[in-house]
């Protein structure tokens, strides 16, 4: 056999490895695993093509096959978040913990999310986390579980107010939450009706009072948590509001269950339920740091009862959460403390070294490092104002952009001429990743 291509001893074509047995090298064995054979494959022959162009040596086509490949299935990529925001909502708000993350990999498989092992029936579903909520929350007699905060309020207003019955709110608390969401347009689009009382800066119990009749089905406390007011401000205590008559709904955002001593303006569940909210929702990724979810607790016998309206609700079935939130949240909420929670209560005093142990590092290698002392925030539209001490590696502002192209990603945060990176949220873990990540980054 003779081949009718023309060829020369030194045609790169004759070197180039088949696709074969490039693929069948371990590391791309193990890249197929992880993204399929298909994907691979596509990577080698591209590769083998800048092989036959000259543009690499035929034989680094495996490895410029592996650079192309990403390292996980999906294109969402892990980010250092050293903004100094603890929840960034652009990062995707609370980092789990690994307790969180382990029961995520339990749950994935086939599991028990509803079915009741000891009699072999349907079980109820996601029965652990509710548990786990209710154990967390003093005063909690029911509780369930929605896709967000949003969900949860959307479908507590669509079961007990519906078309036609009348939700009173105070005109102060009529906020948009983010991105152009809008809570009087998240409720009004469930059919429901809204009865604002007051003023944006003071509204009165007499103001709730004269709005509430035959057609109330219920008054809406919003928590605003992405703003303060402050001055000529005057507001309802929960306790007069639960005087009234109507339910109670309170909408606290953040998701704290109890106090935090950081946070003393910041709403808590179990507060609510103690100053006479009936029902309270809430978001799982902000400060309670687990999964996005929805969080829909009841006190009390009415609010027990309220809770088991909406969760029959026919909408609560296309807002329900998968097995994986369940088993997230659960961990969240009964495992060891969250990531949020470890940011929050980090001493800052053990900040500036690392901070300063990091800049030397970098100083060594000849990068224009040094220590700052920072202000971090909250972030994820709570807990607005609220300062916490920090520290963080500061670099040109230049750094910004390299560092965000970077493997891992860093953000870090631009101030004036600098780049500050943060270590507030940056678990103390993860200093070497990030030692690293600098390091590894080209800035002329
Ligand atoms: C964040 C927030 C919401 C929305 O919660 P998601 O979980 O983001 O849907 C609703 N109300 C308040 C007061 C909030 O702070």
């Amino acid at each position: 056999m003779t081949t009718a291509r023309p060829h020369h001893a030194a045609d790169p074509r004759r070197r180039v490895p088949r696709t074969d047995a490039v693929l069948a090298e371990p590391e791309l064995t193990a890249a197929a695993g992880r993204l399929g054979r298909d994907r691979v494959k596509r990577a080698v022959t591209a590769a083998q093509q800048r092989a036959r162009d000259g543009v690499i040596a035929p034989s680094d086509v495996a490895a410029d096959a592996l650079a192309a490949l990403p390292a996980t299935a999906t294109g969402i990529r892990p980010v250092l978040n050293a903004s100094g925001v603890l929840l960034h909502t652009n990062l995707g708000r609370a980092p789990l913990s690994d307790a969180a993350v382990a029961a995520i990999g339990a749950a994935a498989g086939t599991c028990d999310v509803e079915l009741d092992l000891t009699t072999g029936r349907r079980g109820t579903r996601g029965a652990g986390a509710v548990a786990a909520l209710r154990d967390a929350v003093p005063g909690a007699g029911a509780a369930w579980i929605a896709n967000n905060g949003a969900a949860a309020l959307a479908l507590v207003c669509a079961a007990l107010a519906g078309p036609g019955r009348e939700i009173v709110i105070s005109r102060g608390q009529l906020v948009e939450i983010g991105d152009g969401f809008r809570i009087p347009e998240l409720i009004e689009s469930t059919g429901a009706r809204l009865r604002p009382v007051g003023t944006t800066n003071r509204t009165h119990l007499s103001d709730y009072a004269g709005a509430i009749g035959p057609d109330t089905a219920f008054v809406l406390v919003v928590h605003p948590s992405n703003f303060v007011v402050s001055g000529f401000v005057s507001d309802v205590d929960l306790r007069e509001l639960a005087g009234l008559g109507p339910p109670v709904v309170a909408d606290i955002g953040s998701g704290l269950l109890t106090p935090h001593p950081l946070l003393p303006a910041e709403p808590d569940a179990a507060g609510a339920l103690a100053g006479g909210a009936d029902l309270v929702t809430a978001s799982g990724d902000k400060l309670l740091g687990g999964p996005q979810a929805g969080l829909l607790l009841g006190g009390g016998e009415r609010g027990t009862r309220l809770v088991e309206q909406v969760r029959r609700f026919p909408l609560a079935r296309a807002m329900r959460v998968d097995k994986l939130t369940l088993a997230a949240l659960e961990a969240s909420v009964a495992g060891p403390p969250t990531p949020v929670r470890e940011f929050l209560d980090t001493d800052p005093a053990t900040l500036r070294p690392r901070a300063d142990a990091l800049a030397a590092a970098l100083a060594a290698d000849g990068v224009p490092a040094s220590a700052a002392d920072t202000v971090a925030g909250v972030g994820g539209g709570g807990a607005p104002g609220v300062e916490l001490p920090s520290a963080a590696v500061a670099l040109p502002a230049r750094y910004a952009e390299a560092l965000r192209a970077g493997d891992p990603p860093v953000l870090g945060r631009v101030a004036g001429d600098r780049c500050l990176l943060d270590l507030r949220a940056v678990p103390p873990s993860a200093d070497s990743v990030l030692l690293g990540a600098v390091r590894a980054v080209r800035v002329g």
